[in-house]
């Protein structure tokens, strides 16, 4: 029996734990969910999601809108478009935002990004946490989108082990391995909030890998954490593979059990629940609540372009659904006993621990 309450796990007993059969997982997902709450509080944080772009100049396998892709509508979000999002945000007392986007390194996109920075600190009076997922960057422009109030940064490691990962993406100097991991590096060393995260039930990945996945996390002394199930785009070279896939229900648990045995190591980082957990199991968000993620990013993305942002199939939100509401989230949020952190950023005690 391994005691859940340590935070030092050897990959032998992190193997097992993600290998606990499901009828068996609830005394890992309550010690989580334990923990989080005696860390962090009872507080879920709400992050509001902009889909910035669908441009990218990158070709990812896994990615229904991979640079590679003729035949799909490209997209940049208008200032205007940002305003009034960042304007719901302030008026529903939201204390975050995520600018997520393809990849893009020209001048026009570093220059557009800096002025929605500037647009949300503006409408928000300076206040409000702002976390950007928009792939690898110089040093410069990591720097200069701090100093324009950027606070925290999203870049999933997608999978640590690179033999994996060169089978998920192009090998070649856009998608190096080791680009990946200097991004992070750069990113603790222009002062962010760190973030990082992988797909999980990817075709060819192993439950080892996941395990190296967590020890790696755990090595890189990462802040928050954004995992999700991987979920197949037909448009995709990597869809050819899906005979390899887990069904979505393995997916999905592995997903939770992910996050769980993450929250028994690392009890002080922020943990989404992400959207693609709740595309492939409904009510896949409250799981990963009840085994310990404390942040969930409700979609602020005008409709209108959010069917030009699939990264994956079957991804909600096509209309403004009733999952996605303020009123409808609060409710389920205070059903699982926990509450909204209304009006608080929520920065990851992790970051202040990680620089006393
Ligand atoms: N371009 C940026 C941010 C946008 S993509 C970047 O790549 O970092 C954001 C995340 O979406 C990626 O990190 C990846 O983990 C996830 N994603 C892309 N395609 C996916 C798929 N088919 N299934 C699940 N997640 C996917
Ligand atoms: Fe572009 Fe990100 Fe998709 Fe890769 S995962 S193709 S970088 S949007």
């Amino acid at each position: 029996m391994i005691d859940l309450r340590k935070k030092e796990f050897s990959r032998d007993e992190l193997i097992q734990l993600l290998n606990t059969p499901l009828d068996e997982a609830q005394e890992l997902f309550d010690n989580a969910l334990a923990i989080k709450k005696e860390t962090l509080g009872d507080e879920v944080y709400f992050r509001g999601l902009l889909e910035f772009s669908n441009k990218c100049s990158k070709n990812c396998h896994y990615c229904g809108v991979r640079g590679g892709r003729k035949n799909l509508h490209r997209y940049e979000i208008t200032d205007e478009d940002i305003r009034s999002a960042a304007r719901f945000a302030v008026e529903n007392d939201f204390a975050s935002m995520i600018i997520q986007a393809g990849e893009r390194t020209n001048k026009t996109f570093i220059d557009r990004i800096t002025r929605a920075l500037d647009i949300i600190m503006e409408e928000s009076n300076n206040n409000m946490g702002i976390t950007l997922s928009l792939g690898e960057q110089s040093e410069d422009v990591f720097r200069k989108w701090r100093d324009h109030g950027a606070a925290r940064y999203l870049l999933r490691i997608e999978s640590s082990n690179r033999e994996l990962y060169e089978k998920i993406h192009p090998v070649d100097k856009l998608h190096a391995y080791e680009k990946r991991i200097k991004g992070l590096e750069l990113l603790q060393k222009t002062g962010y909030q760190v973030g990082t995260g992988v797909m999980i039930g990817l075709p060819f990945q192993t439950v080892e890998d996941l395990a190296d996945d967590l020890l790696f996390f755990k090595k890189m002394d990462i802040d928050m954490f954004g995992m999700g199930p991987y979920i197949e785009h037909e448009e995709t070279p990597l869809y050819q593979y899906r005979h390899l896939l887990p069904p979505p229900e393995e997916r999905f648990w592995m997903s939770i059990k992910m996050i769980a045995v993450l929250r028994l190591m690392v009890n002080d980082a922020n943990m989404a629940a992400t959207t693609a957990m709740q595309t492939i199991y409904p009510g896949g968000r409250e799981k990963a609540m009840l085994a310990g993620a404390n942040v969930i990013m409700p979609n602020l993305t005008p409709v209108k372009y959010r069917e030009d942002y699939l990264l994956y199939e079957n991804k909600p939100g096509l209309e403004q659904e009733k999952e996605d509401t303020v009123s409808y989230l609060e409710e389920i949020i205070t059903g699982l006993g926990l509450k909204v952190g209304y009006g608080k950023k929520g920065d990851p005690l992790h970051f202040f621990n990680r620089n006393k």
